[in-house]
């Protein structure tokens, strides 16, 4: 370790510069989204069993509801546009954009080259949560998703029923591809209902038990054409543990809900971000 200089605390003081002020990202017009999520009809609804996922495709223009159904229950979400599964949820830059966790007006961003909105947070039951003592919130992205692999690393165990898994079982359903063709397009995910933060002292990640009950929803509006799965993880409600069949599970609902002819009259999926690419050659 060096040595601690003689004016630590005046360099530990300077306050700190947000990365990205987000006062220039594109506005979101909620009034509109509100309104045409009122008149929006059920198009499909897909159910994830516990332990296990479902796809769902989402248009441009429509929503997904993710209904907490039964009792409290977590869920790993990831997103792809529709017709390039290059183009993926970006968990990192959301972050870096929005902060650890996300909620009404917020954005999940998709993967450079692309970087543009997939989907819009319209209304989220849990919003009244906002920030615990413990510095714990719903809906993180600052988690990666439960996976075999990490289970391996830190046990030796085996468990099949990871959100990794079941999330690659979904993919490769969806599309035909193998499992392990399948398995490079898993990433990391919007931790939906998850309450999570990271400690103070020594800042490792921490989950407690999520507030999430039966009848929570959280609601996005797809910006672009979608295909996503959700995860029920075997975490539950993740109060105790994780990548295991301990924890008492239930089931996730996504509801995919389309708006009425009109209601959206103004708003524009969003072009791929502008930027040419030349990387200074
Ligand atoms: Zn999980």
């Amino acid at each position: 370790m060096g040595q601690r200089p003689q004016d630590a605390d005046a360099r530990r003081a300077v306050p700190p510069v947000i990365c990205y002020p987000n006062e220039t990202l594109p506005a979101v017009d909620m009034p509109l989204y509100l309104a045409a999520l009122e008149g929006a009809t059920l198009v499909s609804s897909h159910l994830a069993a516990p332990r296990d996922a479902t796809h769902f495709h989402v248009k441009a223009g429509q929503f997904f509801r993710i209904s907490c159904v039964d009792g409290p229950q977590v869920g790993d979400l990831n997103l792809w546009n529709a017709h390039d599964l290059s183009e993926r949820f970006y968990s990192g830059k959301t972050r870096a954009l929005h902060g650890t966790h996300v909620s009404e007006g917020e954005r999940l961003w998709s993967s450079f080259p692309h970087l543009r909105p997939m989907a819009t947070i319209v209304q989220d039951s849990l919003a009244w949560y906002g920030m615990d003592a413990f510095g714990g919130s719903v809906h993180d992205v600052i988690g990666t998703r439960c996976d075999p692999y990490t289970g391996m690393l830190l046990s030796g165990d085996t468990y099949h029923y990871c959100c990794h898994s079941n999330i690659t079982r979904a993919l490769a359903d969806a599309t035909g591809m193998s499992l392990h063709e399948a398995e490079p397009h898993v990433h990391d995910v919007l931790n939906v209902f998850m309450c999570t933060g990271f400690t103070r002292d020594t800042g490792q990640y921490f989950m407690k038990a999520s507030p999430v009950r039966a009848g929570d929803t959280l609601v996005m509006l797809a910006e672009i054409d979608l295909l996503g799965v959700l995860s029920a993880c075997p975490g539950g409600d993740c109060s105790s543990e994780h990548s295991s069949d301990v924890a008492q599970c239930y089931p996730l609902q996504v509801d995919v809900l389309e708006p009425a002819a009109g209601a959206l009259d103004g708003w524009q999926s969003p072009a791929p971000n502008a930027y040419d690419r030349t990387h200074g050659r």
